[in-house]
């Protein structure tokens, strides 16, 4: 059983920064999920925001995300301070990575395959560019596996040559404070989680549940 603590990890980093801040590509999976988590990592990091989510469907709900989070930086006034690089759309890399799992539930085999793609994507760009670290926001979500998330952002990073800057968004109450913030600055906060089988799901009439299995907590 993997019994790190991502988020003290991250705090132990972050107690060696020292005067120079370290700079870190974070790649970002929204606006909403980004809020809590550059609020928190501004303090210490140069944070730039890397763009590269092909996985979201359709091209209208990529572009209203982006603008999202476009809108986001603005109203928080990191605006200058941060940066934003953008990818295209570019859903056939999507495909072409969770071929063969499409009918998997979520939480499953495809999600892993969309977070390497979108990792390793990011450890790329970060050792391109030459970043001392680079991250995801996808651990603020109590809904994606902050275990799965590291250790693939570790193999990503081991794979570029680059660092992973460990992390548990959610600990700090990570995941609360996103809601909190979103609303404050009223920006759009999607239903499900961006692939055109999430889409989907969501869609489908809910399944009735027998009372007695109600409330165990489970989306
Ligand atoms: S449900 Fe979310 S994490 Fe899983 S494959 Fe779809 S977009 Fe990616």
């Amino acid at each position: 059983m993997n019994r790190r603590n991502y988020q003290k990890e991250l705090e132990k980093i972050i107690s060696r920064c020292g005067e120079r801040q370290p700079t870190v590509l974070l790649h970002s999976c929204c606006g909403p999920c980004s809020s809590s988590v550059l609020e928190y990592l501004t303090q210490f990091f140069q944070v730039t925001i890397l763009w590269y989510n092909p996985n979201l469907y359709p091209e209208d709900e990529y572009v209203r995300r982006l603008e999202t989070q476009k809108e986001l930086l603005e109203k928080m006034g990191l605006a200058e301070k941060v940066h934003l690089l953008t990818e295209p759309w570019k859903s056939e890399e999507y495909y072409g990575a969770v071929a063969g799992c499409e009918e998997e539930p979520e939480g499953g085999k495809r999600c892993e395959k969309c977070f390497r793609l979108r990792l390793e994507e990011c450890a790329r760009i970060a050792k391109l560019h030459g970043f001392d670290y680079f991250c995801s926001t996808l651990t603020v979500s109590r809904h994606k596996n902050a275990v799965l998330i590291n250790t693939i952002g570790e193999a990503a990073a081991q794979k570029a040559g680059i660092s992973w800057l460990p992390s548990d968004f959610k600990k700090r109450d990570g995941e609360n404070r996103s809601v909190e913030l979103s609303e404050k600055y009223g920006i759009y906060r999607q239903v499900y989680c961006g692939c055109e089988f999430s889409l989907r799901a969501r869609q489908q009439p809910k399944r009735e549940i027998p009372a007695e299995q109600e409330g165990t907590g489970s989306e």
